[in-house]
């Protein structure tokens, strides 16, 4: 089975879950400290490529889980983790404990947006969380990851209101879910993640000025992967999403299909000027769901 794992300073491991089968769409993180600790899981088709890459460091038992957010490119998997590991439980937002035990609910909000064929096929079935492996985080909760290490969570709205992203002060991490947008290899631009329901460019800035005021050295994506210069690229997003929400707002009576089209044709053509390659353009525009980005402006516009 395929794998891709890079260690970093810190006994951090990045792993790449191969998310619908392709590289670079998706990271989960390690933290091997003396409490060690996994950072999102995937969807649940990636979860055997995770088990791989883990077994393959050695790595037969983990204890414990922080989630990001409850978007199921991220916590797809969380029912088969908590089945693998004996007494394994998850961190995540309060959300999760009325969600995760009956996960029909986020199956069918993904579903409106892909259709139900689609998600079987790519992120696979979902399994239900029992209550007993579920811990609710607290706004600047410390988990502690032993030996004076902690993991902060950090409560983060913007991208969706149930996000939390964790501070590694030790190593000066910050494991960003989505909160900034995507940076797909080799590419070194955000792009922006903006969907529906709860996108709100007011709400999503004060959680990137708030982060912006930690001691930041890294930003770890989960689409994808750990990036140096980080304020700078929250910079660079913020200037991004701002120039997204002109564009839509000016955009003509169009569907959100018809929309979508416009959106990511005029990005190519940004990004050309730009003089980035056609390869990277290429893993950018056709790793992105752009209808999913025109309703959660418009969603945020109507507000
Ligand atoms: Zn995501």
């Amino acid at each position: 089975m395929k794998q891709d794992i890079k260690k970093f300073s810190n006994n951090i491991y990045q792993i790449d879950v191969f998310m619908e089968d392709k590289p670079g769409r998706m990271s989960c993180y390690y933290i091997d400290s003396k409490d060690p600790i996994l950072i999102e899981v995937g969807p649940s088709n990636s979860f055997p490529y995770l088990i791989t890459s883990l077994e393959s460091l050695g790595i037969n038992n983990v204890n414990r889980s922080a989630m990001t957010h409850l978007h199921l490119d991220h916590i797809g998997g969380v029912g088969h983790l908590v089945e693998k590991y004996k007494n394994h439980f998850v961190y995540i937002h309060e959300l999760g404990i009325k969600h995760l035990p009956n996960p029909e609910k986020l199956w069918k909000a993904v579903s409106s947006i892909y259709t139900e064929e689609w998600l079987k096929e790519n992120w696979g079935e979902i399994k239900p969380t029992p209550v007993k492996n579920i811990h609710t985080l607290k706004d600047e909760q410390k988990i502690s990851l032993g030996n004076k290490r902690n993991l902060q969570a950090i409560y983060g709205p913007g991208h969706a209101k149930h996000h939390y992203t964790f501070y590694d002060e030790y190593s000066g991490t910050l494991f960003m879910g989505d909160t900034l947008g995507l940076i797909y290899p080799h590419g070194d631009f955000v792009q922006p993640n903006l969907p529906p329901p709860d996108f709100s460019k007011e709400v999503l800035f004060e959680t990137l000025d708030k982060l912006s005021n930690l001691e930041l050295k890294y930003l770890a994506l989960a689409h994808f992967g750990i990036h140096d210069k980080p304020y700078l690229l929250i910079e660079n997003a913020k200037e991004s999403i701002e120039v997204w929400i002109k564009f839509v707002s000016n955009l003509p009576t169009l569907s959100n299909a018809e929309a979508a089209k416009v959106l990511s044709e005029w990005l190519v053509s940004n990004y050309k000027v730009l003089g980035i390659d056609d390869n990277t353009i290429n893993n950018y525009i056709n790793n992105s769901h752009f209808e999913m980005q025109i309703q959660g402006i418009r969603n945020y516009l109507t507000k």
